[in-house]
Formats: C-alpha cells, structure tokens, sequence
C-alpha cells in the first residue's frame, strides 16, 4: 500500500526523522491558512498524488508570499498531474502540503528496499538525490553505494557512518545523517515497509539534514498489525475496480490490454497472460480468483472484469483443483444474467467437475467459444478481439 508524502513525512517525524515544517491542505483558503501558519518567508506548494516525478510536472511551486501560495494552490487542485510515473492519463490532485521553504545545499539519495537476491533490508545512497535514481543506476551505477542489513542486528552505525562518507555528506554532518538513516530504519522495520525512499535528502544552508521528499510503501500482508497506517489508506487514488476486487478478497490488477482474464491461481494467472502476449494479444488484467472461491465470488470477479471499458474478449481458464469448474460455471452464467455479454467469451475448463461445468456452460444458451487447451483458448480469443 501506497501513502503520500505528508503522511510519510508525519510518520518519519514521529520517530525523530527530521523533516521540514509543513501541513496538509485540501483547499485553496486551508492553503493559505497553512502558510500563515507556518510563517516562513517561503513556503512551497506540492501537489500530493501517489506518485513521483511532481517536480518536473509542475507540481511543486515556490511561493515567496501568501498570494503565491493562493495562486500556485488554485492552479495545482483539481489539476491532473501528469508526470513519467502516472501513465499518460494523469492523476488529480486533491491534497497539496503546504511545507516550509528550504534553503538547499546539495540534494542526495538515500533508499531502502528489501533485495530479493540476499534476502535482506539493504540501505542505499547516492551523491546525485533529485534526479531519477533509476536513471543514475543505469548510467553511472558505481555512484550508488549499498549497505546489507543484517536482520538479526538491524542497521549499525558504523555501516551508516560509511555510506554517509561514501556519499560525501559533509564531515560536520555525518552524525546527524547516521541518526536519519538509523530512524528511517527503524520506521521501515516497525512498520512493516517494503520500500522507505528519500529523494532528495538534503543538507541546508544552516547545516540541517532532512528529508524534502519521502515515499514509504508497505508491505499489504502486513497491514493487518497496523491499523495506524491503514488509516492513511486513499481510496481516491486506487483504480475502482481493484477496490471492489478487494472487497472480495480476489487478487485483481488492471492491465492495459484488451483481453479480460479469469484465472484460479496466481501462477496459472501469471501463464495466462504470457500466453495470451504470446500470440499477440494484450491482457486488459491479472485476475486469480483464488481456490475456494464461491458462485459469488466468480459472479463479482466477471462482474469486474466487464466494467473495464476497454475489455474485448474474455477469456476464462480454470483448473478445477480445490476449485471446481462448475461453481465456475454457474457464476458465469449468473453474472452474465446480471450484466449482459455482448463480448466474446472463450472458456477452457479442466480438472474436478469438467463435465457439469460444461454442461451447464452450453445449457445457459451463451455464446461461448469453448477450448482444449490453454494455448487453443489464448489463440482463439486473440483471434477473437482482432
Ligand atoms: P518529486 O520527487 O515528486 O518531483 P520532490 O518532493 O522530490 O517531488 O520535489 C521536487 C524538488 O522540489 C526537490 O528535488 C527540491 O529541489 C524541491 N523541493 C521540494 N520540497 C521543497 C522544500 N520544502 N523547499 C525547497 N525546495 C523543495
Ligand atoms: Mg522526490
């Protein structure tokens, strides 16, 4: 689960992270309030989406009075924000924080993300913060420096000493960078983080380290320990469609494609959609609708899947394991009873009840191309969509 910046920034201060001064605003008159508040000669207005990139998008503003701040609040809410992060269609902004300006010496990096490869925390830095991280990894890698955590002693300062002077802080301020990289530490461990992103961090004029930006994400299996940070939950930045999937605990993702997908099983979910590019087509989304799932649960996943405007074809591919493929079966036809089916639908079933399935599949009078295989049903509603 994602948050945004000023919630991150709430959570980092409360752990004695430093960050600037700043507040949430959800108006134009509350952004004023906001900067009066704050009382700085400077304050700066930052559109707050999840999502990256709101600086070359136009979407932080440096106000130098309270005018400023009306116009530059005026102009970002309700502006949709397209930066290299949110895909062409852009997201809205309906939250700016309204934070104090900053007096900024040189901007760093510092992230931790869990490595796969190691199966530890690891701790990064990099001289070159504000830019892409992304693209000084894949232009000048040497320039990001790493630190392996050892989970059973958890970050030590002397492995924070040394990415700080890996990454040239300067040395006077190497021991409040420490404290910074200890704290955000802390934060990612106790609140179950999967990823803790600070870009920039800064050093400022009057010798302050503080993070300008921050981006946490948690980790979804872990939510159910903290209530807290399932507060900060935006439903207005989730697609709808995955929050109903939600709802009914299916594992849905919307895709860009035009092809529709049920599938029971994450893995055969996985298959699906490669085979499905395999033969040129385009998976509109994953979708598992899980083992056990009842006629309702099927009926809401088709459901779903047709509210995507962009979906052309279906394509159901179920292996009746724990699953069986006439539950299957009859949620298809109740949803299609719901909804209406327009669409072409193609439908491999295998494994336990295959024979009621179908047979209630071709009694129901739909219009269903049924198939062999998995590749014979890929091809078939590709074929189909064209
Ligand atoms: P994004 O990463 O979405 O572009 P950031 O929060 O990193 O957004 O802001 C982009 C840039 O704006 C920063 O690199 C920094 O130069 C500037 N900036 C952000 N917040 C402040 C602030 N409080 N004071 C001064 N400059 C800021
Ligand atoms: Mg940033």
């Amino acid at each position: 689960m994602n948050i945004h910046e000023y919630q991150a920034k709430e959570i980092l201060r409360s752990y004695g992270v430093s960050v600037p001064n700043g507040r949430v605003a959800f108006t134009v008159d509350e952004a004023v309030e906001a900067a009066k508040a704050l009382g700085t000669p400077v304050c700066v207005v930052k559109a707050q989406i999840h999502a990256g990139g709101r600086g070359k998008a136009g979407g932080v503003k440096v106000a130098k009075s309270l005018e400023e701040v009306r116009t530059y609040a005026s102009e970002l809410l309700g502006k949709v924000l397209v930066t290299h992060q949110t895909g062409p269609e852009g997201k809205e902004v309906k939250r700016l924080l309204i934070e104090e300006g900053c007096d900024i010496q040189k901007e760093y990096y510092i992230g931790l993300v869990v490595d796969r490869a190691t199966s530890r925390v690891v701790l990064m830095g990099s001289e070159e913060g504000g830019t892409e991280i992304e693209e000084v990894a894949a232009k000048t890698p040497e320039k990001i420096f790493k630190e392996y955590i050892d989970p059973a002693v958890g970050l030590q300062a002397f492995q924070a000493r040394r990415l700080a002077f890996n990454i040239n802080i300067p040395k006077q301020l190497v021991n409040q960078a420490v404290k910074f990289m200890m704290g955000l530490y802390q934060v990612f461990v106790d609140k179950d983080c999967s990823i803790a992103e600070i870009n920039p961090l800064v050093v400022t004029g009057d010798g302050k380290v503080m993070a300008l930006d921050a981006k946490l994400n948690f980790d979804s299996n872990a939510l159910y320990r903290h209530p807290d940070i399932l507060e900060y939950r935006d439903l207005d930045e989730e697609d709808p469609k995955e929050i109903e999937a939600s709802k009914y605990d299916l594992n849905y993702i919307a895709l860009d494609g035009n092809i529709g997908c049920m599938v029971n099983g994450a893995g055969l979910a996985m298959a699906t959609m490669d085979i499905i590019k395999y033969y040129g087509g385009e998976p509109a989304n994953f979708l598992d609708v899980g083992g056990g799932a009842s006629e309702e649960k099927v009926t809401e996943a088709f459901k779903i899947i047709l509210s995507d405007p962009n979906v052309k074809g279906i394509f159901v591919n179920i292996f009746g394991g724990i699953m069986k493929c006439d539950v299957i079966a009859s949620g298809i036809v109740a949803a299609t009873k719901q909804v209406g089916l327009t669409l072409p639908l193609v439908v491999r079933l295998e494994g336990t009840n295959v024979e009621l399935g179908k047979t209630i599949l071709e009694e129901s009078g739909l219009n269903i191309t049924a198939a062999e295989s998995m590749a014979d049903g890929a091809q078939k509603i590709v074929e189909l969509v064209r």
